[in-house]
């Protein structure tokens, strides 16, 4: 299952991409960002883990999206949808393994295995699938994992004992299919990993996305001078700064200011003085930029550049928060590897 919530990670439009390349299963949080895929044609199975109990069950119904179940609260008023409706809503039971997050807790688990069952004998459910999601995936040796696995282990069987007949049975994020083949069962759903992050911080996977800006204005500046709102940077020495028109606003985060540097032609230059909000200034010193120039803020880091996990570094975050928050007024372009430094 590619996992694409939060617009795939901030990368955009790849859940087609994903499905071209052996994806069968399509991920997202909300209901309405599950909508969102299928507005744009994406047909494939899809779930949604996370909505309020008064979500939109009738539309998720219609357009065949399927939808976690944590509580007893939610399993009735999709029973109920399903009803108006007039078609079974496909449901996946989600337990709570032992994150005290979404999840349905143990204690009412075999509770909502049946009623499940009675939803599902009247016709207005299918249990399509039995879910958990692992605490400590990303350290893969800890014993939490076994209890864990166990935990839905036990599920699966009681849900089976109650008259169930889930097709998917899934557990696995990124880390555990990374590093816990044992918690594959049949479906695994994916999202730091497709783009290039492994949250265990093992397998050196190739970050996805290349984020670029082009030179927009250049300066030369005497030292002393100082740069940027409150001036936090002073110039040591006559230099020259390029002006990048992307700042906060487009998800650089404020807190790497000091530490975050970009790649131009091939070599690492500072970022000086804050970041804005539409902007940033780089410190190109006597190196030869010109207008027009293509900064590469982050990429896969093969050519010198800066990675997401630099960027997390320098703004005391992970990998995942850095791609997450980059905006809409960037625009994505999707390229395979070979064409990813083409203009
Ligand atoms: C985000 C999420 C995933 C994907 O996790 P990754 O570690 O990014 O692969 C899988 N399952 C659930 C329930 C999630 O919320």
């Amino acid at each position: 299952m590619a996992v694409v919530k939060a617009d795939a990670f901030g990368h955009g439009a790849v859940a087609e991409v994903a499905l071209a390349n052996g994806a069968t299963w399509i991920g997202a949080a909300s209901i309405p960002e599950a909508l969102r895929l299928r507005a744009a044609g994406i047909a494939a199975p899809t779930l949604s883990w996370l909505n309020p109990v008064e979500a939109d069950w009738d539309a998720a119904i219609t357009q065949r999206i399927d939808v976690a179940v944590s509580s007893l609260e939610h399993l009735h008023a999709i029973s109920q949808s399903a009803a108006r409706v007039g078609s079974p809503a496909r449901i996946h039971l989600h337990l709570d393994v032992g994150m005290s997050r979404d999840g349905a807790p143990r204690e009412l688990w075999a509770v909502l295995c049946e009623t499940a069952r009675a939803f599902e004998r009247n016709g207005n459910v299918a249990v399509v699938g039995i879910m958990g999601h692992l605490s400590c995936a990303d350290a893969p040796t800890a014993p939490q994992n076994d209890i864990e696995r166990l935990r839905f282990v036990n599920g699966v069987r009681v849900a089976l004992r109650r008259g169930l007949t889930p097709s998917e049975l899934h557990l696995a994020a990124s880390a555990a299919a990374l590093h816990r083949s044992d918690t594959r069962f049949t479906l695994a759903r994916i999202g730091a990993g497709l783009y290039g992050i492994d949250p265990a911080g093992r397998e050196q996977l190739a970050p996805a996305l290349t984020l670029t800006a082009p030179v927009a204005l250049l300066r030369e500046v005497r030292a002393g001078e100082g740069i940027g709102y409150t001036h936090d940077h002073r110039t040591t020495r006559a230099t020259t700064l390029a002006v990048l028109p992307l700042g906060y606003g487009d998800g650089l985060p404020r807190a790497a200011q000091g530490r975050a540097a970009v790649s131009i032609r091939g070599k690492r230059m500072p970022i000086v003085g804050r970041i804005s909000m539409d902007q940033v200034v780089v410190d190109v010193g006597c190196h030869p930029v010109q207008l027009g120039d293509i900064a590469v803020v982050m990429g896969p880091g093969d050519r010198g550049e800066p990675t997401a996990k630099d960027w997390a570094a320098w703004a005391g975050t992970i990998e995942h928060e850095i791609v997450t928050r980059l905006g809409t007024r960037s625009s994505r372009v999707l390229r395979t590897a070979d064409e990813r430094w083409a203009r």
